[in-house]
């Protein structure tokens, strides 16, 4: 029934194959670099903490003078940010949280296990050695990698390159993506609607997308369906992209111009897919840019960039690991009827942790898209049972 479809792990393969980094790398300033992708490994040039300091507000000592009594002199004060005194046997340091210990000290007794009377505090419950101490490197060592090459930079690992000091961070220049979208029958809304016409909604799924992976999008809107509009967009997205993702247009019928025009202009591979929705992918070079395009229905172009043009835009932008986590979750639901093809079904995760099903999964009905938050990975002719665990794609996952 398959016959002459390719698997999506062929097609993947073939893709990754041909994806490689863009060539130039830039240096950000570190506070400027989240949603960036490093391009070489970061280490630390520090020991972090540098020095051993204390978890806690309250009394650094020594723990063998408390053979002595339970009581110790407090000899002196030291804030996050000063440096004490080394610690005179059979006192104590008034210490707090990131200050460094004092030499001498070995172990901090949290303030609300102490009683201070005058200069005397009493320690009301005996600590065990080293407690609510930070060893200096604990958490980093000088010349330890802090950040591995290839990773997409979040949040905290801007804050981490900080936290040993890192002023700025060489990543890979953003992808510039290409976008255009093939079809008589689009509009944008606000325009009026005639009969036959329908909204370009790709554009905002499509352009939403490539803004979620941090892309530099050219959007050159919508081209009629004819072949010397379709080249002389491709010639020009060509010249100024490292991808083009195109929709619709990709059948062969009589309104598909993009294979033609791929062809004209570029090398172009044709691939029917044996998954659902999708099944047409053209697959492509025009000069310098990679192309592929995807199939006009709404929610198959949707998948099909999770599915195909994330991982092939993930190693263009240098990113490591292009494969999503996917999850093995509960169905709770029936799938009795599956498909020949490997299918990608609309889910949403359920307050009992299991996995709800769209009703309508059409693909023309995008309101399924909207209303799951992931996909479950079905394989081909595989009829789900409730309660069966299953492959679960969340859309978190897919988007990061
Ligand atoms: P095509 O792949 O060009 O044959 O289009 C397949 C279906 O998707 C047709 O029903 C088109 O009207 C629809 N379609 C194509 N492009 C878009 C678009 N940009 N936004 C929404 N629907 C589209
Ligand atoms: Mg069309």
């Amino acid at each position: 029934m398959n016959q002459g479809l390719l698997s999506v792990d062929e097609a993947l393969a073939r893709l990754l194959a041909a994806a490689k980094p863009v060539p130039d790398i830039e240096e950000v300033a570190t506070l400027d670099a989240t949603g960036r992708v490093l391009a070489k490994p970061q280490r630390s040039t520090m020991d972090v903490p540098p020095m051993d300091n204390s978890a806690m507000d309250g009394y650094a000592l020594r723990l063998s003078d408390l053979k002595a009594g339970s009581s110790l002199k407090v000899a002196q004060r030291i804030m996050a940010g000063a440096v004490g005194e080394p610690l005179a046997p059979g006192s104590a340091a008034r210490i707090f949280t990131g200050a460094p210990i004092p030499p001498g000290a070995d172990t901090v007794v949290m303030q609300e296990d102490c009683e201070l009377q005058g200069e005397q505090v009493t320690i009301k419950k005996r600590p065990k050695l080293g407690e609510w101490v930070r060893r200096a490197a604990s958490d980093i060592r000088k010349g330890g990698e802090v950040l591995p090459a290839g990773k997409r930079l979040a949040p905290q690992d801007t804050g981490l390159a900080a936290s040993v000091g890192i002023k700025t961070l060489p990543v890979y220049r953003r992808v510039k993506l290409g976008l255009f979208f093939t079809g008589d029958e689009l509009v944008m809304p606000g325009e009026p609607l005639a009969p036959g016409r329908i909204y370009n909604s790709n554009r905002f799924t499509l352009r939403g997308l490539c803004e979620v992976f941090g892309c530099e999008v050219r959007d050159y809107g919508i081209v009629p369906d004819n072949l010397q509009a379709t080249r002389d967009v491709l010639r020009r997205a060509a010249a100024e992209c490292d991808l083009i993702v195109t929709s619709g247009g990709v059948s062969v019928g009589d309104a598909d111009f993009v294979k033609p025009a791929a062809e004209a202009e570029g090398r172009l591979l044709m691939w029917k897919i044996a998954m659902k929705p999708g099944r047409p992918l053209a697959f492509g070079e025009v000069g310098k840019a990679f192309f592929i395009g995807l199939p006009g229905n709404p929610v198959s172009s949707f998948v099909t960039f999770l599915i195909f043009v994330r991982p092939f835009l993930l190693r263009t932008q240098g990113r490591s690991a292009v494969e999503p986590k996917a999850i093995q979750a509960r169905a709770d639901f029936d799938w009795p009827q599956p498909d020949a093809r490997r299918e990608f079904l609309r889910v949403k995760w359920n307050a009992q942790g299991g996995l709800d099903l769209y009703p309508t999964q059409d693909s023309a009905v995008l309101t399924s898209t909207a209303w799951a938050d992931g996909l479950v990975d079905n394989p081909a002719q595989h009829p789900i049972r409730r309660g069966e665990t299953v492959r679960y794609l969340p859309y978190a996952e897919l988007y990061r």
